[in-house]
């Protein structure tokens, strides 16, 4: 069993009145970046003195730092139907709301993603609602070649995630055939009597179908999955810890955990309000239990969207955050009818800035911004991507590689002041790179970016 409620119970209140030289004993383990243990984990949801959430703070900060560098991983969504026979008590698609139904037919798919390349797009998150009529397994397949398809002067997208409902080996198998990247499926809750409340007569209403989907994805050959928790709708220690047993789970049994873990925050969404749902969390807590899963889990990505404020990103990008989305639309062509000023989204979101004007402001604070997909498209996937990882010797690609995909943003779809921006934060960047033969090989792509010349990774 991957998730047992009697146990999770039992670790939390076995943690929560560690001494003080229990706690700094977990910090001092946290801090070699080697992972943490689920008992660990528990004394650290558990810490409630300021001095001790500082240190936690600090170390979070240092982990990042050194395992992610100031690379800062930049996608953003794109919802192509709406159609949804789920009744999920937090979600703005859910079934008995009386909003438009949209499914975009693939001609409107791809006039989506030429406005998403315009604004430099290389990376998608695909959503759609479960429909098993309207937007079955074909018509997912279908978009995936017609985004891959979709060329505009500056090339086109390099990597589609998959964020679709739990389904059976057969269709993973399918997906994996696709050439997706990684399959994204959050669990919502791990607490089986929320998520049954949360989720009523739905077809994703049944909790073994949905916490047992990685295990069928995985059976089929994916092996880069992207899990997560929404936060707000039960007691936020207990789903941490259970994000962390089931992350456990995956690596004892296929040999490799999540790649990617997501930390959506429940957000005001039609036909529910905030106050329906007792856990919603409060920004210290949030930062909390980012810097958690960073100094638990420090080789395992940390993905947030924009339904946070720009403030609240910068604090998690600091604390462990490694992915972020930018310039989202959350509604089913969104992207055109932005454009038009229309909207009807799933969710608010908070952070409305373009792409552009993120990166200027990441640039800004010295983070490279990264369109990298080097890694899934060189069979660095799974335990094979991991290794390296936790080998530290992916800094050797992952710089060089960001810095050229920042050198493509900064000449194919920037003005002056982002040319400037980024090409001084280029240049500082290639000369802390210590190892000659990387340097150079780095400053030579560049220049043959500049000679006209895409997508070259190492
Ligand atoms: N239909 C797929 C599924 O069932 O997993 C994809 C889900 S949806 C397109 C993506 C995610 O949005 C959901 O998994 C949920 O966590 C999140 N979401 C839904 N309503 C939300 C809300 N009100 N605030 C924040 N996130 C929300």
């Amino acid at each position: 069993m991957i998730i047992n409620n009697s146990d999770i119970l039992k670790i939390l209140s076995k943690t929560k009145d560690a001494t003080n030289e229990e706690i700094e004993k977990v910090l001092k383990i946290a801090d070699t970046k080697k992972g943490l243990d689920i008992e660990q984990i528990a004394i650290l949801l558990n810490i409630k003195e300021k001095n001790h959430l500082e240190k936690l703070l600090k170390i979070a900060g240092k982990i990042k730092e050194e395992i992610y560098g100031n690379r800062l991983v930049i996608f953003a969504p794109l919802y192509i139907s709406n159609y949804c026979v789920n009744n999920c008590t937090y979600c703005g698609y859910k079934k008995s709301n009386a909003i438009p139904r949209k499914k975009l037919t693939m001609n409107e798919i791809q006039k989506e993603v030429e406005l998403m390349e315009k604004a430099g797009h290389k990376r998608i998150a695909l959503e759609v609602g479960e429909d098993p009529v309207h937007c079955d397994i074909d018509y997912v397949l279908d978009a995936i070649k017609a985004i891959y398809n979709t060329k505009n002067e500056n090339g086109s997208i390099r990597r589609i995630n998959v964020n679709i409902a739990a389904t059976t080996v057969e269709n993973y198998k399918k997906l994996k055939d696709a050439n997706i990247g990684t399959y994204i499926l959050f669990q919502e809750t791990y607490h089986q009597e929320t998520y049954e409340k949360v989720h009523p007569n739905s077809l994703k209403g049944d909790y073994h179908y949905h916490l047992t989907a990685f295990d069928r994805a995985m059976e089929a050959g994916i092996d880069d999955v992207g899990a997560g928790v929404l936060f707000g709708l039960a007691n936020y220690k207990y789903e941490v810890l259970s994000l962390m047993l089931h992350n456990n789970y995956l690596e004892e049994k296929f040999g490799v955990g999540f790649h990617t873990i997501s930390v959506p925050r429940i957000k005001k969404a039609e036909g529910m309000t905030l106050d329906m749902f007792t856990h919603v969390i409060d920004d210290e807590t949030f930062i909390k239990i980012v810097a958690i899963l960073r100094v638990a889990v420090p080789y395992t990505g940390i993905i947030l969207s924009t339904r946070e404020s720009e403030n609240i990103r910068k604090h998690l990008i600091q604390y462990g955050v490694s992915q972020i989305s930018a310039g989202s639309c959350t509604d089913v062509g969104g992207y055109s009818d932005e454009e038009q000023g229309i909207t009807s989204a799933q969710f608010e979101i908070a952070d409305h800035r373009k792409p552009i004007d993120i990166l200027k402001e990441l640039i800004k604070d010295k983070h490279i911004p990264s369109y990298c997909t080097a890694c899934y498209r060189s069979g660095r996937t799974g335990d094979r991507f991991m290794r390296l990882a936790k080998s530290g010797e992916i800094h050797n690609v992952c710089t060089p590689n960001a810095l050229m995909t920042l050198m493509e943003f900064i000449t194919d779809y920037g003005d002056e002041e982002i040319y400037h921006l980024g090409y001084e934060l280029i240049m500082e960047e290639i000369s802390k790179i210590s190892n000659e033969k990387i340097k150079n090989l780095t400053l030579n792509n560049l220049k043959r970016i500049n000679n006209g010349e895409r997508d070259l990774f190492l």
